[in-house]
C-alpha cells in the first residue's frame, strides 16, 4: 500500500465520521508522507475541518483507523500526540492580555522551557517571521494586523518543532497581499523545517500554490490525489473539473500579460498545436493535456509550466 522507501505520516484507513446518520466523510484512505505539504481542497461543509480535528483527536471518528508513523492515534495519549501535532486555525485566536512575546511562546511555558531559553526561540522565530523582535515583542494582539496576527499563530505552531503541522483556512481571512506574502513564508519554513504540512482551503487557487500534493474533497468524499498538474489538466471527474469553471473566464492573452510567453525564433521548429490568444485557458489546458507545448498565434510558445505557474500565481 506505501510507496517504497516512504514512511507514512499520517494515514488514513477507512475513516468514516457519521452526525446524527448523516455521513459527513466517507471511507476516507489517504496517506500523507513524512515531510509532505499536502493540501486538502474543497467547498464549505464538505469535511476538512472534520478531517483535521480527528487527526489531534478533538473528535473521535467513528470508524476506521488514523495512523501517524504507523501508530493508531487512539493507542497515544492525547496530550502526547498534541505536542507532536501544531494546529494554526483561520482566526487565530491568541490571548488579548498575553504580549506577542509570551503569546509566542505559550507552548514552550506549558513544555516547562525555562525563560531564557524561551525568550531565544521566540525571538528568533519573531524574527524569522517578518515580525523583528525588538519592536513587537511587548506589542499587545489587538495592536497587530491581521497578517501580523496570522504570523504570531504561524510562530506560535511551529515553536515546538512539531513534526506534524495542521493548518485549516489560516489565510481565508486576509487581504490577497498579506495572503500572497504569507503563502511564501509558509512554502519557506515547511522547506526549512521540513514538517509533515496538511493544508486545508476551500480555495483552488491556493491549494495550487501550495500542494506538492493536492487531494480534493467534495462531500466527505475524497475525489481525486494528485500533484498540481494532474488535478488541473486530468481532472477525475465532472464534479472536480467545476471547481476550476466557477472561476472567471481567463484568456490566454491573460498569460502574456503575465509575461508567460516564450517567443518563437524565426529559425526554431517546434511540433505543437497551434491556437489563438483568444481561446480560454480551459482549452489551452485542455490541449496540454495531451502536448507537451502549444504555439499561440504563430509566434509564440507556451508550456504546462508555464500554464502551472499562471494558475498557481492567481
Ligand atoms: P468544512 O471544514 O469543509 O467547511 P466541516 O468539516 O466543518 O466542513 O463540516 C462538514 C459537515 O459536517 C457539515 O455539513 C457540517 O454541518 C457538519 N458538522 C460539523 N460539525 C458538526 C457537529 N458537531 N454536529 C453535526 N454536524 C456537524
Ligand atoms: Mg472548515
Amino acid at each position: 500500500m506505501l510507496n517504497k522507501g516512504v514512511i507514512a505520516m499520517i494515514e488514513f484507513s477507512d475513516v468514516v465520521k457519521t452526525y446524527q446518520e448523516k455521513q459527513v466523510v466517507n471511507k476516507l484512505n489517504l496517506t500523507i508522507a513524512s515531510g509532505e505539504f499536502f493540501v486538502l481542497v474543497g467547498p464549505s461543509g464538505s469535511g476538512k475541518t472534520t478531517i483535521l480535528k480527528m487527526i489531534n483527536r478533538l473528535i473521535s471518528q467513528s470508524n476506521g483507523q488514523i495512523l501517524i508513523d504507523g501508530v493508531d492515534t487512539n493507542q497515544v495519549d492525547r496530550a502526547k500526540l498534541r505536542k507532536n501535532i501544531g494546529y494554526v486555525l483561520q482566526n487565530i485566536a491568541l490571548f488579548p492580555n498575553l504580549t506577542i512575546s509570551q503569546n509566542a511562546g505559550i507552548l514552550l511555558e506549558a513544555q516547562g522551557i525555562k525563560r531564557e531559553k524561551r525568550q531565544t526561540l521566540v525571538n528568533e522565530l519573531l524574527d524569522r517571521v517578518g515580525l523583528p523582535h525588538e519592536q513587537y515583542s511587548d506589542r499587545m494582539p489587538s495592536e497587530l494586523s491581521g497578517g501580523e496576527q496570522q504570523r504570531v499563530g504561524i510562530v506560535r505552531s511551529l515553536i515546538t518543532k512539531p513534526s506534524v503541522i495542521l493548518m485549516d483556512e489560516p489565510f481565508s481571512a486576509l487581504d490577497p497581499l498579506s495572503r500572497k506574502q504569507l503563502q511564501n513564508l509558509i512554502l519557506e519554513l515547511h522547506k526549512e523545517f521540513k514538517p509533515t504540512i496538511l493544508f486545508v482551503t476551500h480555495d483552488m487557487q491556493e491549494a495550487l500554490r501550495l500542494g506538492t500534493r493536492i487531494g480534493v474533497l467534495v462531500n466527505g468524499r475524497l475525489q481525486q490525489v494528485g500533484d498540481p498538474n494532474t488535478v488541473i489538466n486530468q481532472p477525475a471527474n465532472k464534479i472536480v473539473s467545476s471547481l476550476f469553471n466557477n472561476q472567471r473566464v481567463t484568456l490566454i492573452s491573460d498569460l502574456k500579460s503575465a509575461g508567460l510567453f516564450h517567443l518563437l525564433k524565426s529559425d526554431q521548429v517546434i511540433q505543437a498545436p497551434h491556437l489563438s490568444e483568444t481561446q480560454t485557458i480551459q482549452e489551452l489546458a485542455m490541449v496540454l493535456r495531451e502536448y507537451h507545448q502549444v504555439i499561440i498565434d504563430q509566434q509564440h510558445f507556451i508550456t504546462a509550466d508555464d500554464l502551472l505557474q499562471y494558475i498557481s500565481q492567481q
